[in-house]
């Protein structure tokens, strides 16, 4: 199954900051997401997944400040 990627920000004071997302393709052909998924699949909701796995959070940057809701 396919999944949303979210690339965030992770800030000194412990809190994250999405910047940036994308999908990234599981290449199944049984998958409604993937790209390698059949157009005009004709049993599509009994043989396809028809759901994306839950989004997984990746810290890519780590930043020495503190989020903008911490700095004051
Ligand atoms: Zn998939
Ligand atoms: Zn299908
Ligand atoms: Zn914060």
């Amino acid at each position: 199954m396919c999944f949303r990627k979210v690339q965030c920000t992770r800030y000194a004071c412990g809190h994250d900051t999405p910047n940036a997302e994308s999908l990234v393709d599981c290449r199944s052909t049984r998958c409604r997401y993937s790209k390698e998924h059949p157009v005009g699949c004709k049993t599509c909701s009994t043989s396809c997944k028809q759901w994306l796995r839950p989004a997984q959070t990746v810290v890519s940057f780590l930043s020495p400040l503190n989020c903008i809701h911490c700095r004051r």
